[in-house]
C-alpha cells in the first residue's frame, strides 16, 4: 500500500478550489472535491467516502479557503458510487446543504444501500448467466457489501436533469447527463472559465469501469460511448476530473477512450471466435493490469461485468448473437 501524501488543496480559478479527500485502502487514493465560493456560502461537487478521516480532510480543506463545513449550501453529486456520494449525508447534516443527484441514480439508492437483499439475488442470477463457476457466485455477488459502511444514505433534495442549472449564486453551472459509468452520471460545465467537471466519466489516465450489472441499464457501454461524443462540442480550457489530476485536452482524451473500447471490442471478438464464448470465459481471455488468477473478489466481478458490457454493446450493434442457456453463450453473426 503506497502512502504517498495527498496532493495539496489548490486554487483552480478565482473562487474555485480543488480539495483531495482520501479513499481508504483504494488505489485511487483520493477523490477531488471541487468547492465553489459564493457570497452566500460554499457549493461543492462530490463529497467523498463516509469516514472520519475523509470528513476531517474535507473540513480542513474548506478551512484552508477560510470557510467551514457549516458554510456548505449545496452538494452536487456526479454519481452514487461511495467515493462521491458516501459523505454527502454527513455534510448535509452538518450544514443543512441541499444534495443534488440525477434521478436515474437517485432511483438506485434504496436497492443499493438500504435493502440490498433483492439486488444480491439479481447479482447472483447475473453471475450465473455470465457463466461464473457455481463455487464463486456467492463471493462475487457479495463482493461490494463491505463498502456499504462508507455510505450514509441520503435522499436528494434536488434532482438535476440534463441541461439543468443548479442554483450556485454567481456561477453559471450546467449539468450534463453522461450515463455509462453509472446510469445517472453527471458532468458539470462552467462556461465562464470554460471548465468541464467530469466526475468519473473522463479521467486523464485510467479508463472508468463500465460494467453490465443489475443496476447498469441495458447497454451501459453503448450509453458511455454516446456520452463521450456528447462532450466533444465543448471547447474546454481545462478538465476537472474526480480522480487523478486536472488536465488539458478534453477532445483528445475523449477520442482515446473511444479508441480504447474499439480495441476492447476486438479482444472480445477474438476470444469468442477462439471458442471462449461466455462472459466469464471472455473476461479470462482479455488483457488486464494483472493476470486473471490474481484478480479476485470485487475486481473479478468488475472484470466480468466489463467483459459483459462489451458483449452487450456488440449484440446491440448486431455483431454478436446470444445462445440462451443457463450460462448464456455468444456467437459472431456472420454475413
Ligand atoms: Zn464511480
Ligand atoms: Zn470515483
Amino acid at each position: 500500500m503506497s502512502l504517498a501524501p495527498l496532493p495539496p488543496v489548490e486554487r483552480v480559478r478565482p473562487g474555485l478550489w480543488s480539495i483531495p479527500v482520501p479513499i481508504p485502502n483504494n488505489p485511487l487514493r483520493y477523490v477531488l472535491v471541487y468547492a465553489f465560493e459564493t457570497d452566500g456560502g460554499i457549493y461543492i461537487v462530490d463529497a467523498g467516502w463516509n469516514t472520519d478521516e475523509a470528513y476531517d480532510t474535507l473540513a480542513a480543506g474548506l478551512g484552508a479557503l477560510g470557510a467551514s463545513m457549516t458554510d456548505v449550501r449545496g452538494v452536487m453529486i456526479t454519481h452514487i458510487h461511495p467515493d462521491h456520494y458516501g459523505l454527502a449525508g454527513r455534510v448535509r447534516e452538518a450544514s443543512g446543504a441541499w444534495v443534488a443527484l440525477h434521478p436515474a441514480d437517485a432511483a438506485l439508492i434504496k436497492d443499493r444501500y438500504d435493502e440490498p437483499e433483492e439486488l444480491l439475488e439479481r447479482m447472483s442470477a447475473a453471475m450465473r448467466r455470465y457463466g461464473a463457476p457455481a463455487a464463486e457466485i456467492d463471493e462475487l455477488s457479495h463482493a461490494s457489501m463491505p463498502v456499504r459502511m462508507f455510505v450514509t444514505t441520503v435522499r436528494p433534495d434536488v434532482l438535476l436533469e440534463d441541461g439543468d442549472k443548479p442554483e450556485v449564486p454567481g456561477w453559471d453551472l450546467q449539468a450534463i447527463w453522461t450515463p455509462g459509468h453509472s446510469p445517472g452520471h453527471l458532468c458539470f460545465w462552467e462556461p465562464r472559465n470554460r471548465l468541464m467537471l467530469t466526475g468519473d466519466h473522463v479521467l486523464p489516465r485510467i479508463t472508468p469501469n463500465i460494467g453490465l450489472h443489475p443496476q447498469s441499464g441495458d447497454d451501459p457501454l453503448g450509453s458511455f460511448l454516446i456520452s463521450l461524443d456528447k462532450l466533444m462540442p465543448y471547447d474546454s480550457d481545462e478538465v476537472l476530473p474526480a480522480h487523478e489530476h486536472r488536465f488539458v485536452g478534453l477532445q483528445a482524451r475523449l477520442a482515446e477512450l473511444t479508441e480504447h473500447h474499439e480495441h476492447r471490442f476486438d479482444e472480445v471478438l477474438g476470444a469468442i471466435r477462439a471458442g471462449h464464448d461466455t462472459a466469464w470465459e471472455v473476461a479470462g481471455h482479455m488483457k488486464w493490469s494483472r493476470s486473471w488468477d490474481r484478480i479476485e473478489g470485487f475486481m473479478r466481478r468488475m472484470a466480468v461485468s466489463e467483459a459483459m458490457a462489451h458483449i452487450r454493446a456488440l449484440e446491440r450493434r448486431g455483431v454478436l448473437r446470444a445462445i440462451p442457456g443457463e450460462a448464456v453463450r455468444y456467437e459472431v453473426v456472420v454475413g
